[in-house]
């Protein structure tokens, strides 16, 4: 088997789509039929790696295997060479595992150097572009994502609903990149403008800058920073971000960056004080402020030189204990931290905090009962110690994560 014809990608085109093209440039008359081809072939050349291959477009990408998913990026490989010319250049386009994660264990993806978070992906249903596809006739990457809500180039809405027959659109379900299965051509759909926050939202999301905003999100280079940023505004405010009350919003708080989160935190802190029964040696951090700092530990990076929301909280909590020193009547700085916590603001992991309990640099301010091991999820140490372990030992803002840490 070889392919003729080998149509050149675009830079932002989805992996779907170009094999999609693929297809049909090379006169298949269908992608399932093209599969049924690549399959048989796969087969004679490697059958484990052929029974990774599946034969629907809307399953092909290569997050969609879990277990055999090295057995897939394999028949993408053998894939590649099925050109006459060059290799194609498939597995750039593809969207794999990442081995990173997102604050409290979300999963990630990858695709081309860059981190996503995975429930960024759109499952059913990829919404176009009108004027895109009257352009160019194929599918962007970022149609994929549920935060990129309107069209940044063209300033008008994403069309989710065919105009003709009102279904969802789905390439990967009807193979058609350009109509729906109606028979509606697409790119006649009408073109409605989308509000200036929706155009910023899917600017940031597309990886470009946004004239005049100066915010943390805005300015930083590395989108899986962005990403991440994005991912923990969902978690903080409990909000889904493709919807039009919380784009509106994230682009404010974002801009007039760290006034929200300030101000949510202040609000946690009284509400606290209301409600507090017991003293605050004895109140765990997360009954004050929640999953704060299991949200903010890693965006995917979790030094505070790249992890600007960790920055922001690190800088909060310094600021508290400052404010409030050692004395008879404990106060909020003498909250209980976990370990998954206290990893969280050394901008280090559980297994380097647990040594530094060990070697005597952080005391348990609560003994584990009948001299248990320490639980990572158990509050044991005083909000107060490991702020001032850390401004002893963590100078740089942009350490790895374990180099403050004594060797052993
Ligand atoms: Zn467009
Ligand atoms: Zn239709």
């Amino acid at each position: 088997m070889e392919l003729l014809v080998r149509p050149k990608p675009f830079i932002d085109e989805s992996f779907e789509c170009y094999l999609l093209r693929l297809a049909q440039e090379n006169g298949f008359e269908s992608y399932r039929v093209f599969s049924a081809v690549v399959h048989e072939w796969l087969m004679e050349q490697d059958h484990r790696a052929a029974g990774a291959f599946p034969r629907s477009l809307g399953l092909l990408n290569v997050y969609h295997a879990n277990r055999s998913s090295s057995l897939r990026v394999r028949a993408i490989q053998l894939l590649q060479h099925l050109s006459r010319s060059q290799e194609l250049p498939l597995l750039k386009l593809a969207v794999m595992h990442s081995s990173a994660t997102f604050g409290n264990r979300r999963a990630a993806v990858f695709r081309d150097g860059i981190d996503i978070p995975r429930s960024f992906l759109r499952h059913k249903g990829i919404p176009i572009c009108p004027e895109c596809l009257n352009e160019q006739s194929y599918v962007r990457q970022h149609w994929h994502l549920k935060p990129y809500v309107a069209c940044h180039k063209h300033g008008i809405e994403l069309v989710s609903h065919c105009p003709g027959c009102g279904g969802l659109l789905d390439y990967q379900e009807s193979e058609l990149i350009t109509h729906c299965d109606c028979g509606f051509d697409l790119r006649f759909a009408e073109r409605k403008s989308a509000k200036p926050e929706a155009l910023e939202l899917s600017t940031l999301v597309a990886g470009e800058s946004v004239a005049g905003n100066g915010s943390p999100l805005a300015v930083t280079e590395n989108l899986s920073v962005r990403y991440g940023a994005l991912l923990w505004f969902e978690s903080f405010t409990d909000s889904r971000l493709e919807e039009p009350e919380t784009f509106i919003e994230v682009v404010g708080f974002f801009e007039t960056w760290p006034q929200g989160l300030m101000e949510e935190l202040e609000q946690r802190r009284d509400r606290a004080e209301q409600w507090l029964v017991k003293g605050y040696n004895r109140t765990f951090f997360r009954e004050v402020y929640g999953d704060l700092l299991l949200d903010a530990r890693k965006l995917p990076m979790r030094d505070i030189g790249r992890n600007f929301v960790l920055k922001a909280i690190v800088d909060y909590l310094n600021e508290l204990v400052r404010v409030k020193p050692l004395s008879k009547q404990a106060n909020i700085a003498d909250v209980l931290l976990s370990l998954v916590e206290a990893a969280a603001l050394l901008s280090s992991n559980v297994e380097a905090v647990y040594r530094l309990y060990q070697g005597g640099f952080l005391s348990l301010a609560i003994r584990p009962k009948g001299g248990t091991k320490l639980e990572p999820q158990t509050p044991a140490f005083r909000l107060r110690d490991v702020m001032e372990l850390r401004l002893a030992r963590m100078q740089s803002q942009n350490d790895g994560g374990d180099r403050h840490l004594p060797a052993w």
